[in-house]
């Protein structure tokens, strides 16, 4: 019987996945693959290292490529480059780069430099311009071929200005992010050739064979699996195993990572490796610099809210697929990788939490469903303050979003969240879309729809779209099939536009015994309205209005709702009539669960005069 129903599960699965591809991205969806090898001499007293790197590209694309580019995201930390000219410039910068990267010698900026670069044997001819390096193909790659590139470079790891780098205020030796010549992701827009200036990652999904020759009293991290643990020890090595380090002053490091969009490592003699298991989930592994008390008794416990988010997370949007997660203390701030996060490693308890919470919920929005985060950061930076709001619980745990959306409206310097993530004029207007509208998209989404419909939709929307670049028409067509509603007015008016919503209780009065309540439309943006009616006998109901373009209603069960005819957009008011006197009712409320963005609650809330 078991069986039956485990089949039967699969068929439904199976063709719930099939029938969204035909109306998402179509069954036209494709991506690039890249599979890197490479082996890395680190010296780490001149803080430079040198690398081979042989990179499998597959070209699935429809089209031929007569050229590639590269990501050099160390050549960002320069004097005068586009991250430092940038962050001079505007005039909200981050207080973490600021002028610092001006200020910096010769020994500390950092760089990478291509020596040699060959296609199938053919040198190349290449250019480096600023953080992007700019190839010629010796052959086109037709589509459904692949070319063999292999690479030698040279880099030198910057001080520690943002995310990458060495020697920072904390103390770590080496956070080393985008620290090898990445190649650029080519999708169904194009080249994403995107010079570093501040944000955001796009990368080609693939495997990464890595190895790290460095001194030996360095402790590592890295995305994916060590293959060599009973030679290298230091926690990684299974209970009881016997650890042989080979002679020598060097050790090498050698990790595997498949079916992942980056790699990031980070070193330090002093790193305490400790690991907790989560339950039918990951192994986690914890890196932290010794010799502070107070840090180790917040690290100590870590592991156990760790835990606890990976099992939350997993049983509401979707099931972690790698058998291991490592929380790594980087020295700055909190950035998400494949497998891995860099992290701050002091401040308050409640703040590490906080931070590695953020970024293990990244492995969902970003690590495993990786859109382009330069186009579409508000669906990952947004949606994880989404799972991380609702995660954490409470009565309406995205309060916090809405507020800082309100702020930047009435700052007037909001822009579209379909604005790329580098481009914002402030990056304050940034920070709120990408974060804050970005929650409320889906916040708000689950007043439009229902939250069963908006929770079923986000697992459907991961297990359809892991390992692969969905847009924002993706997760608008999964959440239509949930609804069954009609969404893309949704999505062109809160991604495309600024405009706001902002609905009002104009008039109550009453005609026969009965009650009209005009309502109206002040803001752009349409909605469907919901209207609460307090009595003087103490009962409530609701009045669901649903908006005409959605071509149906959302199921409400919590309170007695009285559905009325659909409002279409273009008409500015709507009267409702309510089959009793006006003297029976103590209050009027527009949305009484706050989870429409209106921008002007002072309107929402009318009594009538008695
Ligand atoms: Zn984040």
């Amino acid at each position: 019987m078991k069986k039956i129903i485990a089949l039967h599960f699969l068929i439904a699965c199976f063709s719930t996945v099939q029938s969204f591809h035909a109306f998402a991205q179509k069954d036209t969806y494709w991506q690039q693959r890249a599979e890197y090898t490479m082996e890395i001499d680190m010296d780490v007293k001149k803080h430079q290292l040198s690398g081979k790197q042989t990179l499998v590209y597959y070209n699935n694309s429809p089209e031929t490529l007569d050229q590639v580019f590269y990501h050099l995201y160390f050549n960002a930390f320069q004097p005068g480059s586009m991250m430092d000219t940038r962050s001079r410039l505007i005039s909200d910068p981050d207080p973490r780069v600021g002028d610092r990267i001006s200020k910096l010698g010769p020994e500390e900026i950092g760089y990478q430099r291509v020596k040699k670069l060959t296609q199938n044997g053919v040198a190349l001819s290449f250019k480096e311009v600023g953080t992007i390096l700019e190839v010629t193909l010796a052959q086109p790659i037709a589509p459904d071929s692949k070319a063999v590139f292999e690479m030698e470079f040279e880099a030198q790891v910057p001080v520690q200005i943002r995310r990458s780098g060495r020697n920072n205020a904390e103390g770590v030796d080496y956070s080393m992010a985008q620290w090898y010549p990445k190649m650029c992701e080519y999708d169904y827009q194009g080249w994403h050739a995107n010079p570093y200036i501040g944000r955001e990652f796009h990368g080609v999904w693939g495997d990464f064979d890595v190895k790290i020759n460095i001194d030996k009293s360095y402790v590592l991290a890295a995305t994916g699996y060590l293959q060599n643990p009973q030679e290298i020890g230091y926690g990684y090595e299974d209970a009881g195993q016997k650890v042989k380090q080979p002679k020598g002053k060097q050790l090498t490091w050698h990790f595997k990572a498949e079916n992942v969009h980056d790699f990031v490592w980070a070193a330090d003699p002093d790193y305490i490796h400790e690991t907790a298991q989560v339950p039918n989930g990951p192994l986690l592994r914890f890196f932290y610099l010794k010799g502070n008390e107070e840090r180790t008794a917040k690290w100590k416990q870590l592991p156990q809210y760790t835990i606890e988010a990976f099992q939350k997370m997993n049983e509401n949007f979707g099931v972690y697929p790698y058998e291991v997660y490592s929380v790594i203390q980087g020295g700055d701030g909190g950035m998400e990788y494949p497998m891995a996060t860099l992290i701050l490693g002091d401040g308050s308890l409640n703040g590490l939490v906080g931070v590695t919470v953020h970024e293990l919920i990244h492995s969902w929005y970003q690590g495993v469903i990786a859109t382009n985060e330069s186009l579409y950061a508000w669906m990952d930076e947004g949606f994880n303050t989404f799972a991380g709001s609702y995660i954490r619980g409470g009565e309406n745990p995205f309060t916090g979003a809405y507020k800082s959306y309100f702020r930047i409206v009435e700052r007037k310097i909001e822009e579209p969240l379909r604005t790329h993530a580098d481009h914002f004029e402030y990056n304050s207007a940034y920070g709120m879309a990408a974060y804050s509208k970005g929650c409320i998209f889906l916040a708000q989404l689950g007043y439009v729809i229902g939250d069963e419909a908006l929770m079923k939709g986000m697992k459907t929307y991961f297990d359809t779209w892991k390992f692969k670049h969905p847009n924002d028409n993706d997760i608008i067509r999964i959440m239509e099939k949930e609804s069954g509603l009609e969404l893309d007015w949704y999505k062109e008016y809160f991604v495309n536009t600024t405009y706001t919503i902002d609905y009002g209780i104009k008039e109550i009065k009453e005609a026969a015994g009965k009650t009209q309540i005009t309502l109206e439309r002040i803001g752009r943006m349409p909605m469907p309205v919901e209207v609460v009616i307090s009595y003087s006998d103490g009962s409530q109901e609701m009045h669901y209005i649903p908006l005409e373009i959605m071509r149906g209603e959302k199921k409400i069960q919590k309170m007695k709702t009285i559905l009325h005819t659909d409002w279409a957009w273009v008409y500015p008011s709507y009267t409702l009539t309510i089959d009793k006197p006006a003297a029976s009712i103590t209050k009027v409320e527009i949305d009484p669960s706050e989870r429409m963005a209106d921008i002007d609650r002072s309107n929402n809330v009318l009594t009538p005069e008695k």
